[in-house]
């Protein structure tokens, strides 16, 4: 028996403190009723996961390695350092695990057409990537503020054959880009499958989401098993809405020998409100239809790294904060880009800004524990993409 109590309709927890459901108007959930639908039929299908396999393995390059970072512990002089080289998958980061998932899915049930929101784009091109792999068509809702911001993201989802529609309403964000296509979805749900980004949104999404993330938790479990003989003292993700953090972490949550601590951005501070960290400074509320942490003022979200810049988080690490399982540290826009810049000093590895915020946690961690201990960090995606960002920042500084 798992600790983690959910009920069918993606409701976390038992009692007054629950977190996930879905809270949406009644077309929508008509939409999601389809989705969930197709998700329960597949999900443990023999030919379905036969051909999830083939996909991860062909195209994907899965399984990645779980790498020893040796110049990096040494240099920290405690515990043992790995890291899971989500960056060496196809596109570069772990999105893809799950669009790949989902696109498989639509493909199942006929869907004609898929549709996906994007803030920063990441998820966009991971959409439109496997669009392209399957001839499917495929529209992105961004906000337009956001298209100018993101004017190569753009163009490299056109370029990959979708289209992509600019949120013209409110603050022209990822918010208006999240209404807009939960209304195509809502009108057109008969032909047309949402391919959510994170382990976010309503019901059945969460849990879909981490069905086809967990590849990450499972590899590097079976990997560490392997190489050390024993499991980890410590694991450790960046949470942005918390996909890549639950696919490592779920398949080690019965351990109860191991820590896991998810890496939120605290910005410039936890303490001056620019910061997008709802588990550390935030209550639980009612957010895109389903409940969760939400930060106090989603007005002031920031972060560094783009694709942690999210004034909610998934409801399974809501859960796991109430109920104690796992414990959300906070690293500044600072630190991770210190460590951004350490790790490719140091082995050669360019992380995501996403990720330096879990690297930078495993470096402040790493000296305070002894040398027989293992510390596995979750190093969501590659940093090229972060290269001219990060040039303008030392040029300021
Ligand atoms: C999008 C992204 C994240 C944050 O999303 P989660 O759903 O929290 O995993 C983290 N790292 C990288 C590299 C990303 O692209």
């Amino acid at each position: 028996m798992s600790i983690v109590k959910v009920s069918e309709k993606g409701v976390f927890g038992e009692g007054e403190l629950t977190f996930g459901g879905s809270f949406v108007p009644e077309p929508l959930q008509k939409a999601l009723d389809q989705v969930e639908e197709a998700f329960l039929r597949y999900k443990d299908d023999p030919d379905f996961e036969r051909e999830l396999d083939y996909y991860m393995h062909e195209y994907i390059g899965r399984p990645n390695p779980l790498y020893f970072a040796e110049r990096l512990t040494a240099k920290l002089g405690g515990a043992k350092i790995y890291l899971k080289r989500e960056d060496l998958n196809h596109t570069g980061a772990h999105k893809i695990n799950n669009t790949i998932g989902q696109v498989l899915l639509a493909k199942r049930i006929g869907a004609k057409r898929i549709i996906a929101e994007t803030g920063a784009g990441q998820h966009g091109v991971a959409t439109a990537t496997v669009c392209a792999l399957f001839g499917i068509p495929c529209t992105i809702y961004m906000g337009e503020v956001d298209t100018k911001r993101q004017e190569l993201n753009v163009f490299r989802m056109e370029m990959l054959g979708a289209t992509v529609v600019a949120a013209k309403s409110g603050n022209r964000t990822l918010k208006e880009a999240v209404d807009e296509a939960l209304m195509d979805f809502a009108q057109n749900y008969k032909d047309t499958f949402y391919l959510l980004g994170s382990a976010v949104g309503p019901h059945p999404y969460p849990l879909m989401v981490r069905h086809f993330q967990s590849i990450i938790g499972r590899e590097a479990r079976k990997q560490i098993l392997e190489k050390e003989g024993r499991l980890p003292d410590l694991i450790t993700a960046a949470v942005g809405g918390g996909s890549n953090a639950i696919g490592l972490f779920y398949p080690f949550v019965d351990d109860s020998s191991v820590k896991i601590v998810g890496v939120e951005p605290a910005g410039e501070g936890l303490e001056t409100g620019h910061h997008a960290a709802p588990l550390n400074v935030g209550k639980p509320d009612i957010i895109h239809g389903f409940k969760c942490y939400v930060m106090d003022d989603a007005e002031n979200c920031h972060s560094i790294a783009a694709g942690l810049d999210y004034p909610g988080v998934g409801p399974e690490h809501s859960y796991y904060k109430a109920i104690g399982r796992a414990e959300y540290a906070a690293i500044t826009d600072q630190e991770a880009l210190q460590a951004f810049l350490d790790l490719s000093k140091t082995e050669g590895i360019i992380p995501a800004l996403e990720s330096s915020h879990a690297v930078a946690y495993a470096m402040k961690t790493a000296p305070n524990m002894s040398k027989d201990q293992i510390i596995i960090v979750n190093l969501s995606g590659r940093g090229d993409k972060d290269v001219a960002q990060v040039y303008e920042l030392i040029q300021r500084t």
